[in-house]
C-alpha cells in the first residue's frame, strides 16, 4: 500500500493463493519459493525485491539476487531468520545479549540448563514468532521431555532476564549507508505476543539515545538496506540487552501510520527504492493495542465503540478466521504526551469493552 501511494507498480510472489498483499498488487504470482521458473518470471517483472517477513527460504533470495537487487539482502535475512546466527552476530560484534547456549540435542540441553543455572527459555532456532516455539525451563526440570516437546533440530537456551521494561527501535538504512531511527517505543507483551506499544517510550533520555545509537550500529554492521527493528530488554540501571532483530516493518511500529511524519512502511519503500528517507518526527504521541482473535469470542466485537472515538485509528487486516492468539488488527489512539498514560488506560479499557459479553450490552440496555 505504501509503494502504491508513491506511484509504484507492485508485484507479489507468494506461496498461498489470494494472500493479503495480492489485493494491492498489479501482478500476483502464486508459486512455491523453490520454483525457479516462477522466481525468474518475478525477477523479470521487477526493479527491486523486498521481503515482508523473514521466513523465506534463503535459496529463493539468493537466486533473485543474481538477477535484481534484493533489499534486505539474502545474507541479512539469513542472519535474522535464525536465532543462533542472530545471537552470534550480535555477540561477536559487541552488542549485549542475554546469556545463551546453542542446543542441538537433549543432552546438550541438560548441560546448558545446569550451566546457566537459572530460570531460562528454550527457543527454536528457526520459524518462531509471537512466542511460539518457546518453552520455559528452570533448574531441575525434565530437559528430555522439553526437548521432545520443542521438536526442533536446533535451538537456543536463553537466561530469563528480569527487565523493568521492553522497548524497540526501528531504523532505516539506505544503500548509501545513511541511517535514521524512529522514536523509541515501549512494548508490553502478553503470553509472548506484543500487546500494547506506547510512543514515545517514557525512559531516561540517555537510555533512549543509547537504544537508537545501538540500533543504527546494528543496521550498519549488518549492512541492511531497508528497515531493521531491534527489540530491547531495559534493565533497572538503564542497561540495554538486545532480545532479537527483525529486518522489516515491525508490529511495534504500526502506530507510525498516524504518529510520525513518515510511516515505517513508507520509509521501508523509500529505503529499498533508493529514495531520500522521510522525516521521523513525531506528529503525535500515541498508544497502539493489538486485536487478537480471542476478541471475536463469543461473537463480533463492538466496533462502534472504537469508531465513535476521536483520534482513534482502526486497522483490520482482512484475515478471515479469528483464531485465539492470531493478530487480526490493531488500533492506535493519539494523545498529547502529557496524557499518554491516561490514553493508554483508555485504549486498554476500550479493548476490554469491545469484546462481546464484556458487559457493554448491559450499558446499551440502560441507554
Ligand atoms: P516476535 O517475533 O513476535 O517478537 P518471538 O516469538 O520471536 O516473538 P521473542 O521476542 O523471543 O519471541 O519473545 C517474546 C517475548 O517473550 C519477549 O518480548 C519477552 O517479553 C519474552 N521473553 C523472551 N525472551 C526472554 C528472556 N530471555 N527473558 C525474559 N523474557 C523474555
Ligand atoms: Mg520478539
Amino acid at each position: 500500500m505504501a509503494a502504491k501511494s508513491l506511484g509504484y507498480r507492485v508485484a507479489v510472489l507468494d506461496e498461498i493463493t489470494d494472500g493479503p498483499a495480492c489485493s494491492c498488487a498489479d501482478l500476483s504470482i502464486t508459486a512455491s519459493f523453490d520454483d525457479l521458473d516462477a522466481l525468474a518470471r518475478f525477477a523479470e517483472a521487477v526493479d527491486v525485491v523486498t521481503v515482508e517477513f523473514e521466513n523465506i527460504p534463503i535459496g529463493a533470495l539468493e537466486f533473485l539476487e543474481t538477477r535484481v537487487p534484493v533489499r534486505p539482502s539474502a545474507s541479512v535475512v539469513r542472519t535474522c531468520q535464525d536465532r543462533v546466527l542472530e545471537k552470534e552476530f550480535l555477540q561477536n560484534n559487541g552488542f549485549p545479549v542475554a546469556p545463551f547456549r546453542v542446543i542441538n540435542s537433549a543432552e546438550e540441553l541438560a548441560v546448558a540448563l545446569s550451566e546457566l543455572n537459572a530460570s531460562s527459555i528454550l527457543k527454536t532456532a528457526a520459524l518462531g514468532y509471537d512466542g511460539k516455539g518457546q518453552i520455559s525451563l528452570k533448574t531441575g526440570d525434565d530437559t528430555a521431555s522439553a526437548w521432545k516437546q520443542l521438536a526442533s533440530p536446533r535451538a537456543v537456551l536463553e537466561k530469563r532476564i528480569s527487565f523493568t521494561s521492553e522497548a524497540s527501535v526501528i531504523c532505516a538504512r539506505t544503500h548509501e549507508g545513511e541511517t535514521l531511527c524512529f522514536p523509541v517505543q515501549a512494548n508490553v507483551h502478553r503470553n509472548g505476543i506484543l500487546d500494547v506499544t506506547t510512543v514515545p517510550a517514557q525512559l531516561d533520555p540517555i537510555v533512549l539515545q543509547k537504544a537508537q545509537e545501538m540500533t543504527s550500529a546494528i543496521a550498519a554492521k549488518l549492512g541492511v538496506i531497508g528497515l531493521i527493528t531491534a527489540e530491547f530488554f531495559v534493565m533497572e540501571n538503564g542497561d540495554l540487552i538486545v532480545n532479537e532483530l527483525a529486518p522489516r516493518p515491525h508490529n511495534s511500529g504500526h502506530h507510525t501510520l498516524e504518529t510520525t511524519m513518515t510511516s515505517q512502511f513508507s520509509q521501508h519503500v523509500r529505503a529499498v527504492c533508493g529514495l531520500p528517507l522521510g522525516s521521523v518526527e513525531l506528529r503525535s504521541s500515541g498508544v497502539m493495542v493489538n486485536l487478537l482473535g480471542d476478541l471475536w469470542q463469543p461473537g463480533e466485537p463492538h466496533w462502534e465503540l472504537l469508531l465513535r472515538e476521536t483520534g482513534l485509528f482502526l486497522h483490520l487486516y482482512g484475515k478471515r478466521e479469528p483464531k485465539a492468539g492470531r493478530k487480526m488488527g490493531h488500533f492506535t489512539l493519539l494523545s498529547s504526551q502529557a496524557s499518554l498514560l491516561e490514553a493508554r488506560a483508555k485504549a486498554i479499557e476500550l479493548r476490554k469493552l469491545m469484546k462481546p459479553g464484556a458487559g457493554l450490552e448491559k450499558i446499551f440496555e440502560r441507554i
